[in-house]
């Protein structure tokens, strides 16, 4: 029998979310999803200065607009001292630790005269016990620290997913601190517990932890467990190269959201930001579920390109149910104040193809829900004295005509052919006066979309 995948994201609640560290959730929930397992999610919250609620609740959001469920937790470290403490005091008891009474002004010392002699700077294993070995007294009134006695020769093999095999000599490891000296556990010490609680069979994280994993297999090792399979992202860089962050102008993810951005555009967005299906560039949220392993995620770093993202975004729109745009919509009009109707799904469906976000559909709808202003260069420029008269007929006819497309398009061929016009010469005024916009499609489709009152008033004030 195979054994049930399980992933997890084990995000640190300090600052916002943005996309380079939600792309650290969606690969291992899309792998446990692909492979019928479960995705749990973890808050190690251990950095107690720098993690707050705010930022858990902001990375739950976060993953609740892009659909990221997860079938355990959140889990937060905070809450399971009591575990690693007992798992501590089993590794004391298996000898496994050993308390290090080294002061910091003696590691200071220590490391000064490593880097003097251009070595690298490590901890020397004093405090280390070893068969005939004598120890240094213990010095009055200090607690000490407790240190992992790494093993010594060898080396530490992985094969990681995304960077192939990784082997780590044993030499280069010096014997970790785990717990501090009022006994609480450090946070590669932590992490193995998790691991090994929450069964994690494929830890996917970004490749800034891959210095942690060999001292974390040795952790699993000294505690007699196989080590989860490894695979360490490449990191995400903004558009100037940089690594993406909070201080390099990096967004929160949930400011995609308000921009008009659809969750499954952005899972598509970020799926591709370090994974590849082929050529394939735009696919459902069913497609990728279908199509990700852990086989084809990118070695190298990936650049965010926010004009990429929109483009994206309205492929997706494009795609997308009007029911589906329609609730966006609307949200988005909300937020402006402005109400909606029932005419809002066939809104969409006229003007879906020509936006990129949900916010420029918002634009377009609003023109039927609130007042327009054409520019004085359109009104100039269309709304000439020598078309007025047509605008005058066009009036009459649409106030008695049948109020639907067709009846719409019939009136507007009258007035053509009564006036001696080209469909441009009136359609353009038309739109600059009712929608104020040149450039919208057909005008029948446009026209029969508003209340026929509203085209009559908007005509009649040119
Ligand atoms: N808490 C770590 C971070 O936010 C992730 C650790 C891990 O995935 O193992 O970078």
């Amino acid at each position: 029998m195979t054994q049930k995948t399980r992933t997890r994201f084990a995000p640190s609640p300090t600052g916002f979310i943005h996309q380079g560290n939600i792309r650290s959730a969606l690969y291992p929930w899309a792998f446990a999803r692909s492979t019928g397992g479960d995705f749990i999610l973890r808050i190690e919250d251990t950095d107690l200065e720098r993690s707050t609620q705010a930022a858990v609740d902001v990375i739950i959001e976060s993953m609740n607009w892009l659909g990221l469920d997860y079938d355990e937790g959140p889990f937060y470290q905070m809450l399971r001292m009591d575990r690693y403490k007992a798992v501590l005091a089993d590794m004391v008891a298996a000898g496994h630790v050993y308390p290090c009474y080294m002061s910091m002004a003696e590691l200071d010392a220590l490391r000064e005269a490593q880097t003097a002699a251009k070595e690298k700077p490590r901890y020397d294993g004093s405090w280390r016990p070893a068969p005939g070995k004598t120890l240094p007294p213990v010095p009055e009134g200090v607690q000490p620290v407790l240190r992992f006695k790494n093993p010594q020769g060898g080396s530490v093999v992985w094969d990681d997913k995304v960077k192939g095999r990784i082997e780590i000599s044993n030499d280069e490891l010096d014997d970790l601190v785990i717990a501090r000296p009022d006994g609480t556990p450090t946070y590669n010490f932590c992490v193995v517990v998790d691991d090994l609680d929450m069964a994690i069979t494929h830890v996917i994280r970004g490749d800034d932890h891959v210095n942690n994993t060999p001292r974390q297999i040795n952790i699993f090792k000294a505690l007699g467990k196989e080590p989860p399979v490894y695979a360490h992202l490449p990191t995400v860089l903004n558009e100037q190269g940089e690594k993406m962050s909070k201080r390099h102008g990096a967004k929160p993810v949930t400011q995609y959201r308000e921009e008009g951005y659809l969750p499954d555009a952005m899972v598509n967005y970020l799926a591709r930001l370090g994974w590849s299906h082929g050529d394939d560039e735009i696919f459902s949220r069913a497609q990728f579920l279908e199509w990700f392993n852990l086989d084809h995620l990118g070695k190298s770093a990936a650049q965010f390109d926010e004009a990429k993202l929109r483009w994206v975004n309205a492929q997706h729109i494009k795609m997308s149910a009007d029911e589906v745009l329609a609730p966006l919509v609307q949200a988005q009009l909300a937020r402006r104040g402005i109400d909606t109707d029932a005419r809002l799904t066939s809104i969409c469906a006229l003007f879906k193809d020509r936006c990129d976000t949900t916010v420029a559909l918002a634009d377009w709808a609003a023109v039927f829900y609130a007042d327009v202003q054409a520019s004085e260069a359109d009104l100039a420029q269309h709304v000439t004295d020598a078309v007025k008269p047509a605008l005058t007929l066009l009036t009459d006819k649409l106030a008695t005509c049948t109020w639907d497309k067709a009846g719409i398009a019939a009136a507007i061929k009258e007035v053509l052919t009564a006036c001696g016009l080209k469909m441009p010469q009136l359609a353009m005024p038309v739109r600059v006066l009712v929608a104020g916009n040149a450039h919208t499609p057909s005008l029948d489709a446009l026209l029969s979309l508003f209340d026929r009152e509203k085209v009559i008033a908007r005509l009649k004030a040119a």
